[in-house]
């Protein structure tokens, strides 16, 4: 069951891919390219037709061993750690710079093999991408310790080292982006690192990672293993050498990531995880504009966005209106190719991410939420879904409560603020907000009583580097960006020493 006629044929014909082709397949492990121990390899896909766009090593628990053994001798006798902090900085930048050299064809890479628009990945993600490295290569010389005042003859002072080898497993929704969250910290303060992309998306953390290479980080620093979450992950997630885990992925991953630290060597863990985002959309709005944000909020990215803003409480007062509005904006979408110019949404990531929104779709559908336009798959081949609006939406239908994860508008009604804090905050979730009003006063009021993470205030999906990010309640573990990222890889360790002369000396 589908409704409205859907824009696709209004997309530009011209083509915009860069000319790129896949040329790291292997796993980089010290400094090489290297293969599967086991010499296994699986497919990955290009989400525009479901073909096959190469064949990448395929790890297990002995690659990640391997991994880990190349991080913890860079981390126990190599230069990284040891190097002075300037000469880290410079590399961080120097890798930056290649990264905007060949941004183009890195951006194609990622829209081959994620699917998202082109020009979002080379426009927005990729200098993104830049930014982050920036960011934290200016952070790499200014980590430093304290000096404690202390009770006694003591001088306390306090060391800011580097943690150690960190684990790192990625999603498949932002490879690049969620590659520079994790490895940029990480590395600034010192850490050697193995991560593990999402096995829909192993190519553009591969040919980024050649980069750093040539850049001048040396072998064993950042090591890359591709391959599936219950081996490869969990093999990283419990090995009894890597000294922290930072995941972003689904709540329920992040709980089994959590309890293999737990039984294995307690390391630290930081956990990105799903989302029911809330958008409010207050009385004194201009309908106009909430209506193209809270679109942005939640479809951008094909909707695969763990921050998606995918429940749009409306107050009453221009419920009907903004409805209306927000149908008409889902129905002008640009669905297609997202080689092609103009083109706001290409496919979902998989076959199973395709097939789990239609079920949530069918459940709206069957929960008596109004289906305003949408429904059903776009064409026939790959994974397009058409933008589809609910409105009518309760609390206690699945879709106001499952993360879905894909181009699906759930739009509640509400009367007073009150009301609304309450069932915006009735989520196990609580990554991030947004409120749109004309009224200071409405601003603060919802962004404080707000339990979520991030509160976006008239605008949304606001990402500089700068900004921590992160979860209340079962959305995470502790922040990424910002300055708050450093301490996830740093432990602290307080030295001290008598002033004078011990009695006991
Ligand atoms: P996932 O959590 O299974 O995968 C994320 C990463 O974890 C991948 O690298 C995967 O290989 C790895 N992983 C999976 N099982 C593991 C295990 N047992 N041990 C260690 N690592 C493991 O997510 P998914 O299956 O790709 O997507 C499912 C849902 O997760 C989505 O529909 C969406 O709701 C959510 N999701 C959220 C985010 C986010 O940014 N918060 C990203 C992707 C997916």
């Amino acid at each position: 069951r589908s409704i409205g006629r859907f824009s696709t044929a209004a997309v530009a014909e011209d083509l915009i891919t860069p000319p790129v082709q896949i040329s790291y397949t292997q796993h980089l492990i010290n400094g090489q390219f290297v293969d599967a121990a086991s010499g296994k390899k699986f497919p990955t896909h290009d989400p525009r037709t479901g073909e096959v766009i190469a064949h990448v090593a395929e790890g297990d628990a002995e690659d990640i061993n391997r991994a880990v053994a190349a991080a913890r001798k860079a981390f126990d006798e190599g230069p990284w750690p040891r190097m002075t902090a300037y000469e880290r900085s410079r590399i961080l930048m120097r890798f930056a710079d290649l990264v905007e050299k060949h941004s183009d064809e890195i951006a194609a890479l990622e829209t081959w093999n994620n699917g998202k628009p082109y020009e979002q990945a080379a426009t927005a993600e990729l200098p993104l991408f830049v930014r982050l490295f920036y960011y934290y290569a200016g952070w790499a010389d200014k980590i430093h310790g304290l000096t404690v005042p202390a009770d006694g003859d003591y001088h306390v002072q306090t060391l800011h080292e580097p943690i150690g080898v960190a684990g790192q497993i990625i999603p498949w929704n932002f490879p690049l982006v969620m590659f520079a969250w994790k490895v940029g910290p990480a590395l600034a303060c010192g850490n050697t690192i193995v991560l593990k992309t999402a096995e829909q998306t192993p190519l553009t953390a591969l040919y980024v990672a050649k980069l750093f290479h040539e850049a001048g980080l040396p072998p064993g620093v950042l090591n890359i293993v591709s391959g599936y979450g219950p081996t490869a992950g969990a093999a990283l997630a419990s090995h009894m050498d890597v000294d922290k885990l930072a995941f972003t992925g689904s709540t329920a991953t992040g709980k089994i990531v959590l309890e293999l630290s737990a039984k294995s060597n307690l390391k630290p863990v930081t956990l990105e995880l799903g989302g029911k985002s809330p958008f409010i959309v207050c009385e004194d709005a201009d309908v106009d504009k909430a209506v193209e944000l809270a679109h942005f909020a939640l479809f951008f990215n094909q909707g695969q966005c763990c921050c998606a803003g995918s429940r749009t409480f409306v107050h009453e007062r221009i419920y009907d209106e903004f409805i209306e509005k927000a149908k008409a904006r889902a129905l002008r979408r640009v669905v297609g190719d997202p080689f092609k110019k103009g083109v706001e949404q290409g496919p979902q990531i998989d076959p199973e991410q395709f097939e789990k929104i239609l079920r949530y779709i069918r459940s709206g559908i069957q929960s008596n939420a109004t289906l305003e336009c949408g429904g059903d798959r776009l064409g026939s081949k790959g994974y397009f879904v058409q933008p589809t609006v609910f409105s009518n939406v309760q609390d206690d239908m699945l879709i106001a409560q499952d993360e879905i994860f894909g181009p699906v508008q759930s739009i509640l009604k509400f009367k007073d603020t009150d009301e609304v804090i309450r069932r915006a905050n009735s989520t196990r979730y609580g990554l991030a907000a947004g409120v749109f009003t004309s009224s200071l006063d409405t601003a603060n009021t919802l962004s404080r009583a707000l339990r979520a993470g991030t509160v976006w205030v008239n605008c949304f999906d606001v990402f500089d580097a700068a900004i921590p990010f992160g979860g209340y309640k079962m959305s995470g573990i502790g922040r990424e960006k910002g300055i708050y990222s450093l301490h996830n890889y740093l432990q602290v360790k307080a030295v001290v020493t008598p002033l004078k002369k011990a009695a006991w000396l």
